[in-house]
């Protein structure tokens, strides 16, 4: 039964809204309306590189060992909708964490392997192993090693949440397209709807899962949480003859991410990310959707070549789709999963921290299990929306200043 009788609305539909709405109607919730500003898929989840692994068991990362468990969740539940049948691109071919340098394969190993909760078969390579595990995609030369993260999984974002959005309808869950949330009704502090550009919607629970439109919603209530706007950046490259087999890879050195899809190379990383507002100062016009910015699509073709001294079959491959969205930071590296204080029934997801692929399903079940009182699965507390005082974050400068141990650090201090 539901904490509190009567209907629950979810306010966006990427893959964190689509997951809360998933797991509340298997915790038994039998009356879920979900809303969304926009059409379907038309957010960030689709330009998401579908990376999951367990991100969390290491040391160099900030997203802290309390996001294993949602982390684990994601990788079994993406697993189960697989062996279902969905069609989702997937493959299980483990995460590579390439090193340059000796000294970054040390670092590497330090924070992967000594992590208490590192997964079994988690491995230390040197380059010539490198190069056999990439299956001819990487120049075992330029590179000193890397760890390999056999659990790591990859997928299709967007079809990931059209499966989730299926799956939804099939469950006779209302949906409300292009119909953007404006605020929320509060009677003696407590929801009691949700104000659209269409009217308002009777719900007694609901769940802002906006992505980077949350700080909208949660200011609609003078709430406020330090969060980060960032436009990043996909590019699929023309097709590389790359192995399906290929794991995913990151590379520090080279702030990068890059994966094998569909033969092709997807790829990215913080040469071609900036903040949301930097880029908002400079012209860039952003509502609901997915931004557009040429400065960052110009940056990543001007560090391709960079990428291609460790992958030479990238050299010159021009992008046949490029595909930006916007990722948000939180000031501790963490997610918020919980209700937001000082208003019955109102719960937010939020703080993605270029995470929601990863973390979604865990961050969806997590809440469903909340708003209808059972168990959860893992220790709600790393997760509530007050372990961080907003007042100690006045602008974002002050958020971004307390970014300096994250990767994409330097992306964020560009202004
Ligand atoms: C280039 C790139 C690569 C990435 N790679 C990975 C990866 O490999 N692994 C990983 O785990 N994560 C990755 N991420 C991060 C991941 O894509 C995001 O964390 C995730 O998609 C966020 O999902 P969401 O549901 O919060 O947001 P969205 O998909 O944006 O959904 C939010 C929805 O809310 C709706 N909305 C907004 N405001 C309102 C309103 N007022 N009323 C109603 N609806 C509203 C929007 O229309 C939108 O549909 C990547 C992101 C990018 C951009």
């Amino acid at each position: 039964m539901p904490h509190r009788p009567g209907p629950i609305c979810v306010i966006g539909a990427g893959i964190i809204g689509a997951s809360a709405a998933f797991h509340l109607i298997e915790s038994g919730a039998r009356d879920v309306i979900v809303i969304d500003a926009g059409e379907p898929l038309s957010g960030t989840t689709p330009a998401g590189a579908g990376f999951v692994a367990r991100f969390g068991a290491d040391h160099n990362r900030r997203l802290g060992a309390c996001t294993i468990p949602l982390q684990d969740y994601g990788l079994g539940f993406y697993q189960r909708l697989h062996e279902s049948g969905a069609d989702l691109e997937y493959a299980s071919n483990g995460n590579l964490v390439l090193a340059r340098t000796p000294t970054m394969l040390d670092t590497l190993a330090d924070g992967i392997l000594r992590h208490p909760q590192v997964a079994a078969g988690t491995r230390r390579l040197n380059a010539d192993s490198v190069g056999e595990l990439m299956l001819g995609a990487v120049n075992p030369a330029a590179v000193a090693g890397g760890v390999y993260m056999p659990e790591g999984i990859q997928l299709t974002t967007a079809l990931a949440q059209q499966e989730l959005l299926t799956r939804l309808e099939d469950a006779e869950v209302q949906f409300h397209w292009d119909t953007p949330a404006t605020g929320v009704r509060v009677v003696d502090g407590t929801v009691t709807g949700v104000e659209t550009s269409n009217g308002t919607i009777d719900a007694s629970t609901i769940v802002f899962a906006a992505g980077a439109w949350n700080q909208t919603l949660l200011e609609s209530r003078d709430r406020r949480l330090p969060l980060i706007p960032m436009v990043a950046t996909r590019f699929v490259s023309e097709p590389a003859g790359l192995s399906p087999l290929m794991p995913t890879v990151q590379c520090l050195e080279l702030h990068l991410w890059l994966r094998e899809l569909r033969g092709a190379f997807s790829w990215g990383g913080s040469f071609a990310y900036r903040l949301l507002s930097a880029l908002e100062q400079e012209g860039l016009e952003f509502g609901y959707g997915r931004p557009v910015s040429q400065a960052l699509l110009d940056a990543q073709y001007a560090y391709q070549e960079n990428v291609a001294e460790v992958f030479p079959a990238l050299s010159e491959l021009s992008a046949v789709e490029t595909i930006q969205g916007v990722p948000v930071y939180t000031v501790d590296g963490g997610l918020y999963v919980g209700s937001v204080p000082g208003i019955e029934g109102l719960w937010a997801l939020a703080g993605d921290s270029e995470s929601g692929i990863t973390h979604g399903p865990g961050m969806g079940k997590l809440v469903a299990q909340l708003i209808m009182d059972e168990t959860p699965f893992t220790d709600p507390a790393p997760f509530r929306l007050d372990r961080v005082n907003p007042a100690d974050y006045p602008d974002e400068a002050s958020m971004v200043a307390s970014m300096a141990e994250d990767r994409i650090a330097e992306a964020a201090q560009l202004n």
